[in-house]
């Protein structure tokens, strides 16, 4: 039932002993890397007796990965790095996590305890849906699943047709797959003449990469039969591996052998005791060729208090409720995207693909929903139709005090992205606004 029994349900005291000793080794790792020298000479490498020690030092951002482009945070030789992972960024330098050997060694590792503690074992068939490349998602899924010893195939992304053929083929049991695709692959079977409920052998789903929400996980899970588990993960830890879901499926743990979890208050990044919600920020424990101390991840979640029923001892975070960064402002009420994603996936009669606009008219902000329906909504009567549109209307209205203007649209009808979903689009003049 335990990928690493020791580890996973080690007490308490002697993971926090464990993450001190490797706190400190992280902080002499780090303080050969150009920027975190400079930083350490300013600040004095912090003595850790506990893990709460480290809170003396500032935060690390994804600005100053940026602007330290390219090796200010490497921390070992060039000739010790082995790969790099970069995320694109859409301006400025990208960001660039470099491993060693060690590292991938220890993330493979976490990955394969991430699938086999939700049940993926080496019998299972996982067909691995996610991009290749620079992007975590892939590549790091990959090793999990080959150390894990699964039959792996390595299909990457898109082409629906292609992934069936596989899926039927070779009775894939397993996958990993980004919520939006998962939901529009579905559609894709069901076109084929096909039910994903019994005409295939999927019989789990590891989703993740982007924000979802409990009601797309449960439709995901309706839809094709299976359980989906949540994975967390972002390149500047390593990828996936960092959180994830066990059979209880509520909260996800976050390895805390690997990664020094704090939440904390975005704007004064005040801690929040648990059960709070704030932004989460990590710190690698293991990590030799780029260790970072209290990374901002922007993403917005609490720890959930209280030991999980399946024995394991690492703190749970809950589902990721958004970005700090993501936050719209619509005439000066906050809204979060998966807000507008929570109320549209509970509406019977909606399909799961949807954009969020925001427009400029007559100098005030307008949020436009456009939401494709269910194949089988789109064949309803006009008023059957006009019913639909204001319970939307009135059900995010509700939810998010503003009146938006919704568009229901015929199944298929959005652009679908390869990679992670694009749901909000700001068409405010003045960019930067919100979101
Ligand atoms: P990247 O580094 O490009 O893989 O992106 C990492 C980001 O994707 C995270 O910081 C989160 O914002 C988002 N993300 C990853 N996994 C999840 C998840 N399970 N739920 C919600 N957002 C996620
Ligand atoms: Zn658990």
């Amino acid at each position: 039932m335990y990928w690493d029994r020791d580890i996973e349900t080690m007490e308490r005291s002697a993971l926090q002993r464990l993450q001190c000793e490797r706190l400190a080794a992280t902080l002499e790792r780090a303080a050969r890397a150009p920027y975190y020298r400079r930083l350490l000479e300013k600040t004095g490498v912090a003595d850790v007796r506990e893990p709460g020690d480290i809170s003396r030092l500032p935060f690390t951002t994804k600005a100053e990965l940026r602007n330290e482009f390219p090796y200010g945070f490497l921390a070992v030789p060039l000739t010790d790095v082995v790969r790099l992972h970069s995320s694109s960024g859409t301006t400025g330098n990208p960001t660039v996590i470099y491993h060693t050997k060690a590292d991938i060694i220890a993330w493979q590792d976490l990955v394969a305890r991430c699938m086999y503690m939700a049940g993926m074992r080496s019998s299972d068939v996982f067909q691995n849906i996610m991009g290749y490349g620079l992007f975590t998602g892939g590549l790091g899924f990959h090793y999990g699943a080959e150390k894990l010893g699964a039959m792996t195939i390595p299909v990457g992304p898109g082409n629906s047709k292609r992934q069936i053929w596989f899926m039927r083929e070779f009775k894939t049991t397993a996958m990993h797959i980004l919520p939006s695709y998962a939901m529009r692959l579905a559609t894709h079977v069901k076109e084929m003449g096909l039910d994903p409920r019994t005409d295939l052998s999927v019989r789990m789903a590891f989703v993740g990469a982007e924000p979802h929400t409990e009601e797309t996980r449960r439709r995901i899970e309706e839809t094709w039969n299976i359980r989906a588990f949540n994975s967390y993960g972002l390149s500047e830890m390593c990828g996936p591996g960092v959180a994830f879901e066990c059979p209880e499926q509520s909260g996800m743990h976050i390895w805390e052998d690997s990664f020094l979890a704090e939440i904390v208050e975005p704007d004064t990044g005040a801690p929040v005791p648990d059960g709070e919600c704030g932004e989460l920020v990590l710190t690698t424990l293991t990590r030799t060729g780029t260790p970072l101390l209290r990374y901002r991840t922007r993403d917005l979640t609490r720890i959930i208090p209280g030991p999980c029923p399946c024995g394991r001892t690492h703190r749970r975070i809950d589902r990721i409720r958004g970005r700090s960064d993501d936050m719209m402002i619509i005439n000066g009420v906050n809204i979060f995207p998966l807000q507008v994603e929570q109320t549209l996936m509970r509406i019977p009669g909606i399909g799961s693909n949807y954009l969020i606009e925001i427009h400029e008219e007559n100098f005030m902000d307008r949020l436009h929903v456009s939401v494709e329906m269910a194949a089988d909504s789109f064949q309803g009567t006009l008023s059957q139709l006009e019913g639909l549109q204001s319970r939307v209307l009135a059900a995010l209205r509700d939810e998010t005090g503003v009146t938006p203007v919704v568009k229901l649209l015929e199944a298929g009808s959005l652009p679908a992205a390869e990679g992670k979903a694009v749901r909000v689009v700001d068409r405010r003049a003045q960019s930067g606004k919100g979101c």
